[in-house]
């Protein structure tokens, strides 16, 4: 069978490899002339990488982690200690550490917690671990239920001590939707902490060890390719046609550089797009049907990557932080974390900003003037001395529309992979899947959708 698939991030291109994998001929049809859409990466004239997100592999993530084995890329992966570790905004320049020891699962979570004393109270970890006990018995059902919840409120429900929101669960908020506890949904954080105490490994991470377009998505293109199929960069989708049925008819491509646009035709037709240029491109007579109504109710959450190369070394730290800081989210010093980007004498930090609907239309300056002075914060040694480190260059990278919102109420509004249109599939992070917007969901929609396709 013949595939188009529009979008050529990790959900398209895992779609196009499990259909080759399954004898068909996909072709996937990519708007930009970059491969991974949110793992993007460009290289600078100094031959230096920036991207679109510092991203983290989790061990939580089995069908990322299949397809990096299939692929016979595992080595790529560069696994850190098994811990968590948050900057202290109290005491500045200094850490606080969650140390999973080599335990079965739950147990190696429990004295992660327990023997941290510096950010929980003792009645305040016997309160959040009392109110985490339904989803850890219950399960995903009550996982799902408590979509009528914020975190802020779940924990107020839950008797909480609110000091264990602000200590830890800000940053968590952030660093898996990019907004505040107030905003996401409580069944992302149950989802989150449930895979990371129920699985010894599930909270263990790993970063790339070079830019996600060559190390991750080039292997995949090349798996497609050499079993026949195709991917095309800079061949956006311009239009879904129809049939009187409402089926649809071709992928109409729009011409590059003053080019006639294109027909595509095939025997079945993805969209691998995000959310919200899908909804903008629905044909009119879709838009009647409830199925397609209720994409209306999923929107993209802004969100900011900025990158900085200093004169010097900053940290030793080999790991994600969570930086505790009210802009920012998660960083980590590149060149200590990923082998292709690592300098023994200069930091490269990548830092996500978020919440970023107040920075998403600043300039590149204001961003990186307020990311320095919370700098001072993190690493007073090095900013607040007689000669502070310098910044040699920078790079932001802003993602108006990243992925869906996950505000309260949000499950309900994802769709199947599967739609009411005979010949056409959806693929991507916020369909349905028990991933929430992550590599490994957009991976597991990519398989979902394949699966529907080869097996209708
Ligand atoms: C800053 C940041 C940090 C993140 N950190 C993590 C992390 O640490 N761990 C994690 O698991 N996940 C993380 N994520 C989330 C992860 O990147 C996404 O969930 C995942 O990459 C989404 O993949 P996707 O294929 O569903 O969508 P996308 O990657 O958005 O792919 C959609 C593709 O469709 C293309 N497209 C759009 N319109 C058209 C058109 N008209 N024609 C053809 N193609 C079109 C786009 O160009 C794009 O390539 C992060 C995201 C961001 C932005």
């Amino acid at each position: 069978m013949r595939v188009a698939i529009a979008g050529a991030g990790l959900a398209g291109l895992s779609c196009a490899k499990y259909l080759t994998d399954a004898g068909h001929t996909p072709t996937v049809l990519e708007r930009r002339d970059v491969l991974g859409g949110k793992v993007a990466a460009w290289k600078d004239s100094d031959g230096d990488w920036y991207e679109t997100g510092l991203h983290i592999f989790f061990g939580a993530y089995p069908n990322m982690l299949q397809l990096f084995k299939e692929l016979g890329i595992e080595d790529r992966l560069q696994w850190k200690e098994h811990t968590m570790i948050f900057n202290q905004p109290d005491s500045p320049g200094t850490y606080s550490r969650f140390d999973f020891p080599d335990l079965p699962a739950p147990l190696n979570g429990v004295v992660a917690i327990l023997r941290n004393n510096d950010m929980l109270t003792w009645p305040e970890k016997i309160r959040f671990g009392l109110g985490l006990l339904p989803a850890m018995i219950q399960g995903q059902k009550y996982v799902e239920e408590m979509d009528k919840y914020s975190w802020s409120e779940w924990l107020q429900v839950q008797n909480i001590p609110p000091r264990v929101e602000k200590e830890v669960f800000i940053a968590m908020s952030k660093a898996l939707n990019f907004i505040d506890p107030h905003e996401i949904s409580s069944t992302v954080l149950l989802t989150a902490l449930n895979r990371f105490l129920q699985e010894k490994n599930g909270s263990k991470m790993a970063f790339l060890d070079g830019s996600p377009t060559e190390r991750l998505c080039q292997p995949i293109v090349d798996h497609i390719t050499e079993r026949g199929g195709e991917v095309r960069l800079s061949a956006p989708l311009k239009e879904i046609l129809l049939n009187d049925d409402g089926t649809v008819r071709g992928f109409l491509l729009r011409g590059a550089d003053g080019a006639a646009d294109e027909v595509f035709t095939a025997d079945a037709y993805v969209s691998a797009m995000p959310v919200d240029p899908l909804k903008v491109m629905l044909p009119p007579l879709w838009r009647e049907l409830d199925y397609f109504k209720k994409l209306d109710g999923l929107e993209g959450v802004p969100v900011i990557n900025v990158h900085l190369w200093f004169d010097r070394k900053l940290t030793d730290i080999d790991h994600l932080l969570f930086s505790r800081s009210p802009l920012l989210s998660v960083y980590a010093d590149m060149s200590n974390t990923c082998r292709e980007y690592a300098n023994p004498d200069r930091s490269m930090l990548e830092l996500v900003l978020a919440p970023a609907k107040d920075w998403i239309a600043k300039s590149d300056q204001e961003i990186v003037d307020a990311t320095m002075a919370e700098l001072k914060k993190l690493f007073p040694d090095h900013f607040c001395t007689g000669q502070p480190a310098r910044l040699l260059k920078y790079h932001v990278v802003k993602t108006p529309r990243s992925v869906y919102k996950a505000t309260p109420g949000r499950q309900q509004y994802r769709p199947s992979q599967k739609t009411p249109i005979a010949n056409f599939y959806l693929t991507g992070d916020y369909t349905m899947q028990r991933y929430l917007a992550s590599m490994e969901g957009a991976v597991l929609s990519g398989k979902l959708t394949a699966q529907a396709i080869a097996s209708p």
